[in-house]
């Protein structure tokens, strides 16, 4: 391994290999499936990209050139893997009595902002499931004329034992699954068949639906991200990343579909982050009551930049578990790092010494490992305690290192760490003032907002409640 070489752990190989671009390509075409808009992002869903995040800094600072895409997912999925179940959207605008149009609006403007505050670079271009459904049923004609399709009475499915290498890229046991236990499948050929398109159900409107050559209905779940991939990137990716839940279903399914219609390898490398557990179990969702969201997390007074930091104490690859005792102890490093950066901030260095090199080169090891970033954390606090190297010098890696962590630590912090009391004022402030608008005493509910101002908090009456933040 060179200093400038990145190696990423390809999960269709199951091995690191050197990472580099085809003979003339310019830039990286890399693809992340994004966030469904049916609620808030849990702090698990973030970790996931704050690792792609880092994964395309790095590849920045080794010096591609990324295209990123990420896709709002607005058309609502059936909630279970075996194309049944309720729709997400549909659920979620039940919740809220909203239509599936504004939650969805709703929800991808709150993912973008708890992006921005973790300090995710935005991608190259974001696009929706909705917008690109005529692209999606013109993939499923494709797959139907070179007859890898079936139908059935609630759809149009593809038929996965049509594609002899369906099973490899997430090793899964074709052999077992056709004598083992018999699951209802319902009118579908094989168990891991799935769905390109829904029939809407003849009694009931859907929220969502759109005409199709097999009439009224709506995508499968997998075919939006291969036909908003290959409309933004071309036929061959060069990354293709998302959480490891994504490997058995979604990207085994992605991979199947794409490879058929175009007879090309769909991605060149595979990136998948690990989860984000809490009690060591994979179900996030819920805590003590609370949804745990970045919301929640500022509002208990962290910084987000203290959750980018914990995220990077662990390997993307590694099972990270979440405790509040954890997150107050990333807060404390955050704060010290801070406190060891602040006095560098705006040194400038023209010429660095070959002792501070030194530092960098052990820095993009780390990072070219794989996105080691435990260890590129480790170079960062021994070079601030390596008494050889300049002030200047020091400010001028922290920008270089920071490029890649995105912790702000060449940014002047304004915001204070604030108290628990603090904060529980600010919550019953919040809720006084919810009270006062609810019954209609306007005068003293702008008070309050006015009072909440002035403690530098503001408020935001949105369709799913009163949020509050930070100026
Ligand atoms: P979703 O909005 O459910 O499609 O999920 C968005 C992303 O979050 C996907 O890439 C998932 O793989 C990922 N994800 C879901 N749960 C977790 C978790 N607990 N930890 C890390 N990533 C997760
Ligand atoms: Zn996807």
């Amino acid at each position: 391994m060179t200093k400038k070489d990145i190696y990423l752990y390809n999960t269709a190989s199951r091995l690191k290999e050197l990472f580099t671009l085809p003979q003339g390509a310019s830039e990286v075409k890399m693809y992340a499936c994004g966030p469904t808009v049916y609620h808030y992002a849990h702090i698990g869903n973030l970790r996931t990209y704050l690792f792609e995040d880092l994964l395309r800094r790095s590849l920045e600072y080794f010096g591609f050139k990324v295209r990123h895409v990420i896709n709002i997912t607005d058309v609502g999925h059936l909630t279970s893997d075996q194309d049944d179940g309720e729709d997400k959207m549909e659920v979620g605008a039940e919740r809220t009595g909203k239509t599936v149009w504004e939650i969805a609006d709703f929800y991808a403007g709150k993912f973008k902002e708890d992006i921005e505050h973790l300090n995710i670079l935005p991608p190259t271009t974001w696009c929706k499931a909705t917008d690109h459904i005529k692209e999606q049923i013109a993939l499923i004609e494709k797959l139907e004329e070179k007859g890898f399709t079936y139908r059935t009475s609630d759809g149009i499915y593809f038929d996965s034992l049509k594609f002899p290498q369906y099973a490899d890229f997430a090793r899964l046991d074709i052999a077992g699954l056709k004598s083992g236990a018999r699951i209802d499948l319902g009118e579908k050929k094989f168990a891991t068949d799935f769905a390109l398109w829904k029939f809407s159900p003849k009694d009931r409107k859907r929220a969502m639906e759109w005409e199709s050559p097999w009439g009224l209905g709506f995508p499968g779940w997998h075919i939006e991200c291969s036909a908003m991939s290959m409309t933004h990137l071309g036929e061959t990716l060069d990354i293709h990343c998302g959480g490891t839940d994504h490997i058995r279903v979604h990207h085994t399914n992605e991979i199947a579909q794409s490879e058929c219609a175009t007879g090309k390898p769909f991605s060149r490398f595979w990136v998948h982050g690990e989860f984000l557990r809490e009690n060591n179990s994979d179900k996030m969702s819920k805590s003590s009551g609370d949804f745990l969201t970045l919301d929640l997390l500022k509002q208990k007074g962290f910084d987000p930049i203290a959750y980018r930091l914990f995220s990077l104490t662990s390997h993307y690859r590694n099972y990270l578990n979440f405790s509040w005792e954890a997150m107050e102890s990333a807060q404390e490093s955050l704060n010290a790092l801070r406190k060891k950066t602040q006095y560098l901030i705006g040194m400038e260095c023209e010429n660095i010494s070959l002792d501070a090199r030194e530092w960098s080169v052990k820095f993009r090891q780390s990072i070219g490992d794989d996105l080691n970033s435990s260890g590129a954390l480790g170079v960062l606090h021994l070079m601030l305690a390596d008494s050889s190297i300049l002030d200047k010098e020091k400010a001028a890696l922290i920008k270089e290192f920071d490029s890649v962590l995105g912790l702000r630590l060449s940014e002047v912090v304004k915001k204070e760490i604030h108290s628990e009391e603090e904060i529980a004022k600010i919550e019953s402030l919040v809720k006084e003032r919810d009270e006062a608008r609810l019954s209609k005493k306007f005068t003293e509910s702008d008070r309050l907002r006015d009072a909440l101002l002035d403690m530098g908090v503001v408020i935001k009456d949105s369709k799913a409640g009163t949020v509050w933040e930070w100026k």
